[in-house]
């Protein structure tokens, strides 16, 4: 085989054989681990490594960071792996505002920092400790939501209808005396 046809026998999707970038060893697929399963589920992308190089790589990698190559990686790399989380973030957030309509739903405001998500019917502190705290977790159960359970509000909305409903600021210690 010469490098045109290996290309070109690489790049055909479910070859049966495939080659390593490293060693330059054509090997069966399976021989190649399976990447990015939660990026393209039930897609089948192998790695561009062998398991053999694979393992060899990430045995390097353990030997020079003492098992500590994700820290260290961080370490090292910080604006950059900050700046990818930021953009990760972002991109969600802006998908479930797009979602949600993009702006106020009592008052129409529409600048997207002070746009937050509101539970209609309550319930928005217990769902938030299910989900761990995990911002992305209820951005995706926003999405998914077939119920509309939730709406946009912005920052003053929001904080009105939590006084409105007693849940903060005066209301809170009227329902203190009077509950
Ligand atoms: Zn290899
Ligand atoms: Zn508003």
């Amino acid at each position: 085989m010469d490098a045109l046809e290996v290309l070109l026998y690489n790049k055909c999707m479910r070859k049966e054989k495939l080659q390593c970038y490293e060693c330059k060893k054509i090997k069966p697929r399976n021989e190649f681990y399976v990447r990015n399963l939660k990026k393209y589920p039930g897609r089948d992308y192998r790695s561009s490594y062998c398991k053999v190089c694979d393992k060899a790589q990430s045995n390097e990698r353990y030997v020079r960071y003492g098992g500590n190559y994700q820290k260290n990686y961080y370490k090292n790399n910080k604006r950059k792996v900050l700046l990818k989380h930021l953009e990760y973030r972002t991109s969600w957030r802006n998908k479930v505002i797009n979602h949600l309509g993009g702006k106020c739903v009592k008052c129409g405001f529409m600048d997207i920092r002070a746009l937050q998500i509101d539970h209609i019917n309550g319930g928005g502190r217990a769902e938030r400790k299910v989900l761990n705290y995990q911002t992305i977790g209820l951005y995706k159960k926003v999405l998914e939501d077939k119920e509309n359970k939730y709406q946009l509000l912005c920052a003053n909305c929001n904080w009105i209808k939590k006084v409105e409903k007693r849940e903060v600021g005066y209301g809170n210690r009227e329902k203190i005396i009077y509950d």
